[in-house]
């Protein structure tokens, strides 16, 4: 019996894998099991040396050019075969866009039981989650029961913590004899250079308040301003001032940052399921009455057309 926990990286290793490998170290110290990791990509090794004190015995590297870029019937196979080698009894993964699939597509092939998005971890003989439901508007805890247990972790919102420096034995393998059905020939990033909005600590999102595409610069220069991303809401990103990958909400991300600015966004519980877990909520809206303001840590009753270039000029103050 073990925990075997999937680390996600992008050309580095992405801090939900560190979420995940500390999540994982707690719950292994709980339940008395050993956890083991594994690492799917191209040219690993010096993403190994940021998985110290973590308490993972042993790391498996599957470094390939072959396996460069994401591949769901490669890592899907390559976690599969590791969890039977193991006798893995609990995978824990990421609820990141990548993780989702990748959980999903192999609880499928493992069929085993798969609980996604979860936001408590704990252990009482077996899994104890709490994930959202009814678009956040209750928390459902549910202990799972089969023998193969996986859980996906929302992204921003578990601690990483480490205890001593300790390294984990690494094992190096390549690409293992699989039948991949996909390749992907070319990656086209639509936001090269500018922070992942799953992972940004601070979102700053438009709705229909902005009235139109052009406003949206001028979020985009408090984004920059606050080192954030930029989000929207669906009703922006239907009418086409917004690329849909900065949507949030039910049918967008879920994002967790640790302040999440909303600007002309009425708070309907769509755009809340995808940010309700936010740490501190600001919300502009010229309407006192916008539901909102009712999950909002603070509210601002005002023209988001005066208060963000208001914001803006402050933030560039404390900054000179
Ligand atoms: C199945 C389903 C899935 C959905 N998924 C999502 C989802 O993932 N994400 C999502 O966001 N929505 C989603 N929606 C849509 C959701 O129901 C709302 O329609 C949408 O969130 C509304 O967007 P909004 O708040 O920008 O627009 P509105 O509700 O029109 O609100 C605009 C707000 O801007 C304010 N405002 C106007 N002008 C100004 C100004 N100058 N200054 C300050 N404030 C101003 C107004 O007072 C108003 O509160 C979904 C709906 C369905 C049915």
């Amino acid at each position: 019996m073990s925990i075997l926990v999937i680390l996600e990286q992008r050309g580095e290793l992405r801090s939900c894998a560190l979420e995940a490998a500390s999540a994982a170290a707690a719950l292994g110290k709980k339940a008395g099991l050993d956890v083991n990791a594994v690492l799917v990509g191209r040219s690993l090794e010096s993403q190994a040396d940021k998985l110290a004190g973590f308490n993972i015995k042993k790391l498996f590297l599957y470094d390939d050019e072959k396996l460069e870029n994401y591949s769901n019937d490669a890592y899907v196979g390559i976690v599969k075969e590791l969890v039977g080698e193991l006798s893995a009894t609990v995978i824990i993964g990421s609820a990141s866009f990548l993780g989702k699939e990748l959980c999903a597509s192999l609880a499928g092939r493992l069929a085993c039981e798969l609980a996604q998005d979860v936001i408590g971890l704990d252990w009482d003989g077996a899994c104890v989650v709490k994930k959202p439901v009814f678009a956040g508007k209750a928390i459902q805890e549910i202990k799972l029961t089969d023998s193969l247990q996986m859980v996906s972790l929302r992204p921003n919102l578990f601690t990483v913590e480490t205890d001593g420096d300790a390294k984990p034995e690494v094992e190096t393998r390549s690409m293992p004899e699989l039948s991949i059905r996909t390749v992907i020939k070319d990656i086209v990033r639509a936001s090269e250079g500018k922070i992942d909005l799953s992972e940004a600590r601070i979102v700053v999102s438009g709705g229909r308040g902005l009235g139109g595409p052009e406003p949206f610069a001028m979020l985009q220069e408090l984004a920059d301003q606050l080192g954030g991303a930029i989000g929207a809401s669906r009703a922006a990103v239907d009418s086409g001032w917004i690329d849909h990958t900065n949507q949030v909400g039910q049918t967008g991300k879920v994002v967790t940052p640790d302040l999440y600015i909303a600007c002309g966004i009425s708070g309907a519980i769509q755009h809340l399921a995808g940010m309700r877990t936010s740490k501190i909520i600001v919300a502009i809206n010229k309407d006192a009455d916008a539901p909102i303001f009712k999950i909002a840590d603070y509210g601002i009753v005002g023209d988001l057309f005066e208060v963000v270039p208001a914001l803006k000029e402050e933030l560039g103050k404390l900054a000179g």
